[in-house]
């Protein structure tokens, strides 16, 4: 089955506004097994929103529409489907019936423009929307003469373009009835599943190339890579009939990854750097204090952005980044305004004494803050060159640091 998203309105066209909405669309179609070969955004005008619908019922199958259900005269998407289809525009008692029982909720009379929310293509089914005025359309049209490669019909869903309607409305009804409608086609019932395996400290390239037999289009189960801010993702996609299946099939490829690129897998899932390094903290009872030059409380924020509860987090000091600071006075800092286990330092100085070829080098720090002796308090330190684009720079350090953190407490023995 082949799919399209359409987005509409004209603050999508004119860039005053990103179009989110097709995104999610998009991964919640691939969530269950539909990838979407075409976004298309179309301004606010019924010749154009005609066209753009022509064209997609011409090369695919489903077609999920966002945007121009409202009441006001810019919102065309009823009559812009209705036209296309050739079908007129009636309206739907039940529909009627539940936007004017939301405005009595609300205590408000109906506005007159709201009635023609409640118009529907001849042949559409209205779709429920929970908490807004106007329901979605669900249009199923046979094809009167086929199109190679397409189905003997087509479907159009069309959503609100508030985010907030639209995904409630996926998620109340959107995502079941394609699956339902995928489960028929195929004549048995499928479910897709994931896992995404997260890495850090080495770049899309040479993870690739750790792994040249599973990244490739042919192997199954699929293995797909991407990049985000330095973290590097293998996601492992199964389909199968059952979940248990999917996650069976999946397992030996998880595997191969975990052996591998051993330490460099800090999670799955949702799980973020500092997710990890604060499960592992709250678990054995230790305690953080950050102490951070040059990333303007940008560590301090991560860590403390953690979804785990933050009880291993005692909190931090942010240190400008053109004054010098001996990192001893980091430290010293550190102990005297936190009783902390450890002590998470990134520095925009050289640790130690200023030395001429290491002045484009930032240094992140793991101190055992337990210890008294400045030296011997030092668990890891990495140098890094100062480089790299100035937008993601700051970022990279912080999870240079988390990361190194989550290396000790993690593999280390003593901990
Ligand atoms: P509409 O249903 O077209 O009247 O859209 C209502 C509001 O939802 C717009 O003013 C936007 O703020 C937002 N919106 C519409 N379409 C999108 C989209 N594709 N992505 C993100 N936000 C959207
Ligand atoms: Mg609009």
């Amino acid at each position: 089955m082949q799919a399209e998203i359409i987005s509409n309105g004209d603050e999508l066209t004119s860039g005053k506004i990103l179009d989110t909405n097709s995104q999610w669309l998009s991964v919640q179609l691939a969530d269950i097994g539909i990838a979407a070969l075409y976004h298309t955004t179309v301004g606010d005008d019924l010749a154009a929103m005609i066209d753009v619908l022509r064209i997609a019922v011409e090369r695919a199958d489903l077609i999920l529409w966002t945007g121009g259900l409202g009441p006001t005269a810019d919102d065309l998407t009823r009559q812009a489907i209705a036209e296309c289809i050739g079908v007129p525009l009636e309206k739907n008692e039940h529909s009627m019936q539940l936007i004017q029982e939301i405005f009595q909720r609300r205590g408000r009379e109906m506005p007159k423009a709201n009635e023609v929310q409640a118009f529907q293509p001849r042949g559409s089914k209205p779709i429920r929307n929970p908490h807004g005025t106007a329901p979605g359309i669900d249009l199923t049209v046979t094809r009167s003469k086929s199109v190679k490669g397409r189905l003997d019909f087509f479907r159009i869903m069309a959503y609100p373009g508030v985010p907030a309607e639209m995904k409630e409305m996926w998620q109340d009804s959107g995502q079941q009835t394609i699956q339902k409608m995928l489960d028929q086609l195929t004549g048995q019932k499928r479910v897709l599943r994931f896992r995404a395996i997260h890495s850090f400290g080495l770049g899309e390239s040479q993870i690739e190339a750790m792994l040249p037999d599973i990244i490739n289009r042919t192997h199954e189960p699929k293995v797909g890579i991407t990049a985000n801010q330095a973290t590097i993702t293998l996601r492992i996609v199964a389909e199968s009939a059952t979940e248990e299946e999917c996650f069976k099939k999946i397992e030996p490829t998880a595997n191969l990854i975990y052996n591998t690129l051993g330490q460099l897998i800090f999670g799955e899932g949702d799980d973020r750097l500092q997710e990890v390094v604060c499960r592992k903290l709250n678990a054995s009872r230790k305690t953080l204090a950050v102490i951070e030059a040059g990333t303007r409380g940008l560590l301090a924020e991560a860590i403390a952005s953690s979804k785990e509860p933050p009880n291993c987090f005692a909190g931090g000091i942010v240190l400008p980044s053109k004054q010098p600071i001996d990192p001893d006075e980091m430290i010293r800092r550190g102990r005297r305004l936190f009783n902390v286990d450890y002590l998470l330092l990134v520095g925009a100085y050289p640790i130690g004494r200023p030395d001429r070829n290491r002045t484009e080098e930032t240094f992140v720090a793991v101190i055992d803050a337990r210890k008294t002796d400045l030296q011997e308090s030092i668990i890891a330190l990495q140098y890094y060159p100062y480089v790299g684009h100035p937008d993601i720079i700051d970022d990279l350090y912080i999870k240079r640091a988390i990361d190194l953190l989550r290396k000790i407490i993690c593999y280390t023995s003593d901990t």
